[in-house]
Order: structure tokens, then sequence, then C-alpha cells
């Protein structure tokens, strides 16, 4: 339990929220700026501030839980990618036939920049 940590605090039950679902190792409740109607996120209980710091065991719990169709599943990781909450968390927005939310503008590759990009991927893993 962190005490600064607002998820924390709704997994203790300090926090009222609309759960959805729970098990020993995972909570799930709406979102409460929701990007559709129906956007969860899903959480470890265990606290850690993103899914790089995570352990697989808490990882897995979460992918279980999370099973459904026609959704977008997210994870905002590190301030660049705007995440706003360090607690571990997943988002499942659900979709709809023309609901109005886009996918992420695509970008063109300059010549040679894929392979230079495969290449940094390669190098780091
Ligand atoms: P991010 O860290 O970018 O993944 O965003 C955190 C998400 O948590 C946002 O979509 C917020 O709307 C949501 N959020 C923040 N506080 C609460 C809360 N008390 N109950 C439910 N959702 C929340
Ligand atoms: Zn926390």
């Amino acid at each position: 339990m962190d005490e600064n940590c607002i998820f924390c605090k709704i997994i203790a039950g300090k926090i009222p929220t609309l759960k959805v679902y729970e098990d020993k190792d995972v909570m799930a409740f709406l979102d409460i700026a929701p990007a559709n109607k129906g956007h969860t996120l899903i959480v470890p209980k265990k606290h850690s501030k993103d899914m790089l710091e995570d352990n697989n065991k808490d990882l897995a719990a979460v992918m279980k839980a999370a099973s459904a169709e026609g959704f977008n599943f997210i994870a905002n990781t590190g301030p660049v990618a705007g995440q706003v909450v360090f607690h571990t968390h997943f988002h499942i927005i659900p979709r709809f036939e023309n609901d109005g939310l886009k996918h992420w503008p695509k970008k063109d590759y300059s010549e040679d920049e894929m392979i230079a990009v495969k290449n940094k991927i390669i190098e780091s893993i």
C-alpha cells in the first residue's frame, strides 16, 4: 500500500469506486473520466509504478481478468505516454460502431529510418 496512491486507496476501500471485478490479485473499476461508456481500469492490487516494475504473477492475473471482445486494451506507461496515476493499470475501452473514437494518426518513416529503428529495438532487447 502506497499512502499517496489513489488506486491503493481505492483498493483499500478508502475511496469509493464502481467495482466491476475483484479477485485476490486484481481489481477492476470504472474510470471516472471515460473515453467511452464502460471504460474500465484493471489494476493489480499490489502497488507498482507501472508494468515495467511489476512481476509476472501480477501481470498474468491482470491478463486473465481482461478477456473481452471489441475493445482497446491500453497501458499508458510513463509521463511521455500520458500516464498520470503511477499504480500499474490497464484501460479496457469498449468499442462500438461509429463511436467517434479515433486511432492515433499514422506516421511515415523516411528512407532507411525503418531499418535503423528495427536495429535499435533489437539492440535494446
Ligand atoms: P493514466 O495514468 O494516463 O492511465 O490515467 C489514469 C486514469 O485514472 C484516468 O483515465 C483517470 O480518469 C482515472 N482515474 C483517476 N482517478 C480515478 C478514480 N478515483 N476512480 C476511477 N478512475 C480514476
Ligand atoms: Zn498504488
